[in-house]
């Protein structure tokens, strides 16, 4: 009888809150909407194109007279941003497209997609596939851009040591540009007539020390850790302190099971503090945050420090423009809840 009882008791506590209480860390008492408040974001990892006719998310009825596209797909991605507490974005395209953001609005750090290509249907318009360094310069100038990537060379078919890559390398250099580089294995299909040279290999991490060799300050992000090239992107992180990573895409595409036991290696190998929030595709801001929320096995800080402090140290952001920000999320608060 008393064994019954006690099998009874466990049976109840499993499945109550009690089981909650012994197994799981604080922030399973919070809704994501408690973890969020107050918390400023910054996602580094943002994609810059053309509004589309038609798009579900911000067009989906289709053109109205009078309407851009572009402003349209702007003023819904400024909306999604202030949805999600981002007051930060580093946001890459062609040229036309990192200007219009980054002139329109400061919470867009903006710069070049690189390189274009004229095949490319979502990288139009490609003025030009490969700008010289007094060309970026002139560029960069002109529009105020802050920030180099995402790199798409491996979709272009070359490596990074390629001869017409570097003067994006010896330009972020020299302008300590922040540079977002696409380093997983994927994506395992591209539309061929659009990337006939892809070679995925080229994205893989190690093929980036000559590089930092020759520029060894240059501010890194690896994109899409946690998939393919994990030993390499810890390898690289290991000898370059300023080397971040994001696990955007492969947190939200691939099953849990690949991605979790490798972000625990980057924890285990200590270089927790390098890894930041990126959302990648249109419109999947809240789905990476809740990414974040769920992970079970971090705590509250340490997801806070993925979503806002580890980006804060990586861009060297002032005291100030963090108090800032942490301001202009209540404005944000303030404003959802008047509507
Ligand atoms: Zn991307």
């Amino acid at each position: 009888m008393k064994i019954q009882l006690l099998r009874l008791l466990v049976f109840a506590l499993a499945f109550s809150g009690g089981y909650l209480i012994m197994t799981a860390n604080p922030s399973t008492f919070q809704t994501f909407e408690q973890f969020m408040r107050g918390r400023p974001v910054i996602d580094v990892h943002m994609h810059l194109t053309k509004g589309y006719e038609g798009n579900e998310a911000y067009n989906p009825q289709g053109l109205t007279e009078g309407d851009s596209l572009d402003q349209l797909k702007l003023k819904w991605t400024q909306q999604e941003m202030e949805q999600n507490n981002v007051v930060l974005a580093l946001a890459g395209g062609t040229a036309k497209y990192a200007g219009l953001y980054a002139e329109a609005d400061e919470d867009f750090w903006g710069g070049l997609q690189f390189p274009c290509s004229k095949l490319v249907e979502m990288e139009s318009p490609c003025e030009k596939e490969f700008f010289t360094y007094d060309e970026l310069k002139e560029l960069y100038e002109k529009y105020e851009l802050k920030i180099l990537g995402e790199s798409v060379y491996n979709y272009y078919g070359i490596p990074p040591t390629d001869i017409r890559l570097e003067p994006y390398w010896k330009f972020a250099a020299d302008m300590d540009l922040p540079v977002g580089v696409h380093s997983d294995t994927g994506p395992p299909k591209v539309d061929e007539k659009e990337r006939p040279n892809y070679s995925p290999q080229f994205a893989n991490p190690e093929l980036l020390a000559p590089i930092l060799e020759k520029y060894p300050n240059l501010r890194i992000i690896l994109m899409h850790y946690g998939g393919g090239y994990t030993e390499e992107a810890i390898a690289l992180m290991k000898k370059y302190p300023q080397v971040y990573c994001d696990f955007s895409a492969i947190c939200i595409m691939m099953p849990k099971q690949i991605w979790e036991p490798n972000l625990r290696l980057l924890y285990e190998e200590g270089l927790g503090d390098r890894l930041m929030f990126g959302s990648d595709y249109t419109g999947t801001i809240e789905q990476n945050l809740r990414v974040v929320y769920d992970i079970g096995w971090l705590d509250n800080e340490e997801k806070y420090n993925i979503l806002y402090h580890n980006a804060a140290r990586f861009l060297r952001l002032k005291e100030e423009q963090i108090i800032s920000h942490y301001r202009e999320v209540s404005t944000m608060y303030r404003k959802r809840s008047q509507r």
